[in-house]
């Protein structure tokens, strides 16, 4: 197991998220949605260009699973899935357009509202959890990967067990304080809701289970 530290520019963007006194922390699901709808597209791409792939529009789906008794929100995709050099390159560093616009319009002083128009990506999952598990397989891959982060000590890859293409995203969800409640993130309606709100125009399913003890 490799443990790592992010790149100093994520840190900063990570002690945001995980202190956030953002009040649309909602905004994760979306994040996280458009995450797996991105890497469906990216399957549908390659199936273009790649005969031996098919695009069996029915296999592609975005799940969504809510285990209460357990704190935990499973996000799962059959999108294209990422390489260990992938988890690496993309979950340990902040290299994309949204969450540089993110960091910008942040420095100015009244950014405050301006968080919820922009992309902020993966990250947004630690202002709701204090523990973020990927697990990943790639298309060019045999081999799975784990990635796992609390959001502040650093993260830890290592290789993981999974049949199919694609990527299971385990949100730790945090436990209530005295001034704010997470209990939300594990309900089925206030799910429902959230994604009607922001993902209404994902181009693919999006299907929820919900587990009660
Ligand atoms: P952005 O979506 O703007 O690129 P994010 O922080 O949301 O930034 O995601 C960073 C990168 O992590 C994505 O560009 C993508 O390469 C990778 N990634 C995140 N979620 C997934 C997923 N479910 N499947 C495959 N790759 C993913
Ligand atoms: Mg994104």
């Amino acid at each position: 197991m490799e443990k790592k530290q992010f790149q100093a520019e994520s840190k900063r963007l990570l002690e945001m998220m995980v202190n956030s006194i953002y009040s649309q922390k909602e905004i994760f699901l979306r994040e996280l949605i458009s995450n797996a709808s991105d890497a469906i597209d990216k399957m549908y791409y390659r199936s273009l260009t790649d005969d031996s792939l098919s695009f069996e529009k029915d296999r592609y789906a975005i799940y969504v699973e809510a285990d209460k008794d357990n704190r935990k929100l499973v996000m799962k995709d059959t999108g294209i899935g990422m390489t260990k050099e992938e988890l690496e390159a993309n979950l340990g560093t902040i290299a994309k357009s949204g969450s540089l616009a993110f960091k910008k319009e942040t420095e100015i002083e009244d950014g405050h509202d301006i968080i919820g128009q922009f992309g902020v990506g993966f990250y947004a999952a630690f202002m709701v959890a204090d523990k973020v598990t990927v697990i990943t397989r790639s298309i060019d891959s045999d081999q799975a990967y784990k990635w796992e982060s609390d959001g502040t000590d650093g993260y830890t890859i290592e290789p993981a067990e999974k049949e199919d293409v694609g990527t299971v995203i385990t949100l730790h969800i945090k436990e209530n304080t005295d001034d704010e409640s997470y209990d939300e993130y594990l309900e089925e309606y206030r799910i429902k809701a959230i994604i009607k709100k922001y993902s209404d125009f994902i181009r693919y399913p999006i299907k929820m289970n919900v587990t009660v003890s």
